[in-house]
């Protein structure tokens, strides 16, 4: 490959080279990489004190470099005859697999910046060791990464590249940011960062929602720990971004918990909140009631109409049901067209009125093109000590009641013996 080629790489200040990865060695390096490695051999570079790197071989990422995907490794140099890592970028030039060469991109160390860790700018040679690894973790992971001071209500004092390009903010923006600019608990954050600075060991992962920079909101889980760069105790915190881990959780916590046809909570969530009313009453001796309710002569909707307008029926309750009911009341579709509703600190009186009114909503819905609908109903409060079966036992019995009494009809557990 020609070297006139690169001529224009010297324009630059970072240090480059070009590789050829079939020959395993420099074809072009720039002024500043002259500068700052005169005499040093790829294999010596990558494979140095310091360096670490995915693949021994640089054939091995040609499919990433094909898709453009980011390569970092570290490398050492000599630094004033001491050897210093130097984070590199790879990406491939030239398309066709068999000829692409490799330019390899020193990222030199600019302080981090804000509190200028590494005190003369772009040498590692005034920093501690532990500075120095620090900005190496920093400048290299794929994982956005914060580093902030908690002395300072946690301003963040530096952002990765991965962070810079998570969050859409320039690193500069970034270095005049809190973290409870990005947290959307805003400054309520402050309590729970300085107990987590407090921490020897860093936490355990915490879940926040982030805001980005176009004002989106974010899903992540941040784990962060202390880190004394230089004499300063600040935070390091690297961030995972679970939007679409969350997403799949609850949509499938939902098909667990949630009847497809009508969005209510299904048979199994219902048992569930039963049992934790009965133990709360156990406890504390809070009442609670429920109702029972069934669609009259809902099979012949299904005859005349069809199943999909049986459907859309189902769907037209459930709806009614939920918005007539109080926020702490649980509506479920228990079956077919029978539903039951949690009705928490409740006695028998009262969940009879709600179920009345209940009744007389659906009576009153009109459909103009489907025969009015009705519904019985079955009331029962739950009495001292009894098991979920028997009140289900009961409020049924109390529902058969109203049915026989012509339908369209409430009846409470206590009036059918
Ligand atoms: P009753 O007044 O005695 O309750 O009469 P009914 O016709 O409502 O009762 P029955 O138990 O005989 O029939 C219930 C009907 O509900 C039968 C079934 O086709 C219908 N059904 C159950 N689940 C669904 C569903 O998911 N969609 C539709 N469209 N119909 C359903
Ligand atoms: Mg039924
Ligand atoms: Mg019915």
């Amino acid at each position: 490959m020609p070297k006139v080629a690169f001529d224009v790489l010297d324009a630059l200040n970072t240090p480059v080279w070009v590789i050829l990865p079939q020959a395993g060695r420099i074809c072009f390096a720039n002024t500043s990489a002259r500068k700052l490695v005169p005499n040093m051999e790829l294999q010596a570079m990558r494979d140095g004190i310091f360096s670490a790197h995915a693949h021994s071989s640089l054939l091995s990422y040609t499919p990433e470099m094909l898709t453009r995907e980011q390569i970092v490794e570290i490398w050492t140099v000599s630094r004033e005859g001491k050897p210093a890592p130097l984070s590199c970028r790879l990406s491939a030039i030239a398309s066709a697999e068999e000829e692409y060469a490799i330019v390899a991109e020193g990222i030199l160390g600019a302080p981090l910046s804000g509190v200028c860790l590494l005190p003369d700018e772009g040498s590692f040679a005034g920093a501690s060791a532990e500075t120095r690894f620090y900005e190496m973790l920093f400048r290299t992971n794929t994982a956005p990464m914060l580093l902030i001071d908690p002395e300072q209500n946690g301003r963040i004092l530096d952002a990765n590249e991965a962070a810079t390009r998570f969050y859409g903010y320039s690193r500069e923006t970034f270095c005049t940011k809190h973290t409870w600019d990005i947290n959307a608990l805003g400054k309520d954050i402050l309590p729970v960062m300085r107990e987590v600075a407090k921490l020897p060991g860093g936490h355990k992962p915490l879940s926040f929602a982030h805001i980005l920079a176009d004002g989106s909101q974010r899903d992540v889980q941040t784990y962060a720990g202390p880190v004394e760069l230089d004499g300063r105790r600040l935070m390091l915190c690297v961030v995972h971004d679970i939007t679409e881990q969350k997403r799949l959780e609850s949509e499938l916590e939902r098909a667990a918990l949630r009847d497809p046809l009508t969005g209510l909570w299904n048979r199994r969530h219902l048992l569930l909140l039963l049992e934790q009313a009965r133990q709360q009453k156990q406890l504390c001796g809070i009442d609670y009631s429920i109702l029972l309710v069934d669609a009259d002569h809902f099979k012949r909707i299904n005859d005349e109409y069809g199943h999909f307008i049986g459907d859309e029926v189902l769907q037209q309750l459930a709806s009614t049901f939920e918005n007539r009911v109080r926020a702490a009341d649980a509506v479920c579709r228990w079956g077919g067209e029978e539903f039951v509703i949690l009705l928490p600190h409740t006695d028998e009186t009262h969940a009879v009125f709600l179920a009345e009114f209940l009744r007389q909503t659906v009576e009153q819905l009109r459909h103009p093109e489907l025969p009015p609908l009705t519904v019985s109903i079955g009331v029962a409060q739950h009495l001292d000590d009894e098991s979920t079966e028997s009140l289900i036992m009961r409020v049924d019995r109390a529902l058969y009641t109203a049915k026989a009494r012509g339908r369209n009809a409430v009846v409470a557990a206590q009036d059918c013996g």
